[in-house]
């Protein structure tokens, strides 16, 4: 069987799990076996791949030195490394090489690019988002505003689920749009939102504001690597995203962005930088900026080598595995079997339950993220009741004891993600089982 089809195998057998020894799961049979490991939304695990292509990286520190960034022993001159992440970024946002670079962090990318196409005028000045965006998006979206003298309050739309829903229905949003467009200076969602999961439709979403002549940018922290994307043919005009969620660089790894290339006239940097110059001359370091053209021109500094070869590493995985379709395949699996799993629960509520009988104090826990597999990634995030009380806490701890690795988001949800590349159905299994074993325990 093939490992889309053989679940309890991993699509890629590339990755290093820690074990349950190792993240403090003392209760586990096993100790020396892998933990649950649910929390690829948060950080991926390491793969032999990064693993060796960072030591790589340190050993051409070791044995070239400077001469490393133009003769490099592994064929990756530091001047040109980009070039071996490009066409694989590219791949899995579904651009063209040239519309995509890896550089920076999310949040700094976010600045750089609102600073390009926000340009608020007194008529269309206002950004519209989801409420309850990742808070560096929302302190980025206050702060962008205020720089252009605009009160958040004024300025920015926050579009909330309808009361007793968590997710933003498609009409309301497509609505808002409509309604609201001839103001809005740029709709900015998440591809994927982190707190419930939801996978946004991102090629409606862009074309309702492209035909109110909004500009529309997208937050794919939680989207790249996790589903499908195909930035370019959906014509979105800029997204940014991290790598070390679902594509696995490591703790603050390199992040990336894309400009559509119809934006490589109009859009120059503003914020240049050398890395941005033309490489034929970067060295001759002319006086005068001459932009790469397209997404790499935005480069500003010299990035990180150790930290582009993790994310090679594992965009490598990407590739060897054939890339999203398999892995969109194998995580719609993996998420319904989970949530199965979970659905068979003596402690699982129905979410329309949930809302109306909380009240009544009842122990157990109901599910926030879309029950349609349209409308989410790999994660599911679970609400646990009563409300406001320690539950969430308690369950947390003891599913850590059992070596089951998810995270939690106060007050009450825990997000676990059977990630595609590596996760498999035995982790759904054990999560769902582990969750079972923690409300008794809550219970005795
Ligand atoms: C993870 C995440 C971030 C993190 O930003 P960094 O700049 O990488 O620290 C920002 N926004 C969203 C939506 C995220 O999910």
């Amino acid at each position: 069987m093939s490992p889309t089809t053989d679940l309890y195998k991993p699509l890629s057998d590339d990755f290093i799990l820690p074990s349950n020894r190792d993240v403090g799961g003392e209760k586990h049979s096993d100790p020396d076996a892998s933990c649950t490991y649910l929390c690829g939304n948060s950080l991926g695990p390491l793969s032999k791949s990064s693993e060796r292509l960072v030591h790589e990286e340190l050993d051409a520190w070791r044995h070239r030195a400077v001469e490393g960034h133009f003769s490099h022993p592994y064929n990756r001159p530091w001047t040109k490394i980009t070039d071996h992440v490009h066409p694989l970024l590219a791949e899995v946002v579904g651009a063209k090489e040239k519309e995509v670079v890896c550089m920076g962090t999310l949040t700094t990318n976010l600045h750089l690019m609102m600073t390009s196409f926000y340009t608020p005028t007194p008529n269309r000045f206002k950004i519209l988002c989801e409420a309850k965006a990742f808070p560096s998006d929302q302190y980025a979206f206050a702060s962008q505003v205020l720089l252009h003298g605009y009160a958040p309050a004024d300025a920015i739309i926050e579009v909330s689920p309808r009361e007793g829903e968590f997710h933003l229905r498609e009409e309301d949003i497509l609505d808002i749009i409509d309604r609201e467009g001839d103001t809005i200076a740029l709709v900015l969602f998440s591809g994927v939102q982190y707190y419930t999961g939801q996978l946004f439709p991102m090629a409606s979403i862009t074309e309702k504001a492209k035909s109110k002549g909004c500009i529309c940018g997208w937050d794919l922290a939680h989207g790249v690597g996790n589903v499908p994307l195909s930035l370019h043919d959906w014509d979105v005009d800029f997204a940014v995203w991290c790598t070390y969620k679902y594509l696995n660089s490591g703790p603050g790894g390199i992040a990336g962005l894309f400009i559509h290339e119809k934006w490589n006239d109009e859009k120059k940097p503003m914020q240049a930088g050398w890395w941005g110059h033309e490489l034929s001359t970067r060295f001759a370091m002319p006086p005068t900026f001459q932009p790469i053209p397209g997404a790499q021109g935005f480069q500003q500094s010299n990035p990180s080598a150790l930290t582009i070869a993790s994310l090679l590493g594992s965009l490598q995985i990407y590739k060897s595995v054939g890339m999203m379709q398999p892995v969109r395949e194998r995580s719609l699996k993996l998420t319904g079997a989970l949530e199965s799993f979970l659905k068979k629960s003596r402690y699982f509520v129905p979410l329309e339950q949930a809302i109306k009988h909380d009240s009544q104090g009842r122990l157990g826990f109901t599910i926030i993220t879309p029950s349609d597999p349209n409308m989410r990634g790999s994660q599911l995030s679970l609400l646990f009741l009563p409300q406001g009380s320690e539950v969430m806490r308690n369950v947390f701890k003891s599913l850590n004891s059992y070596g089951v690795i998810g995270d939690k988001r106060e007050p009450d949800v825990i997000r676990l993600t059977p990630a595609p590349l590596y996760g498999s159905l035995k982790d759904c299994e054990e999560g769902a089982a582990w969750l079972e074993k923690a409300f008794e325990e809550q219970e005795a």
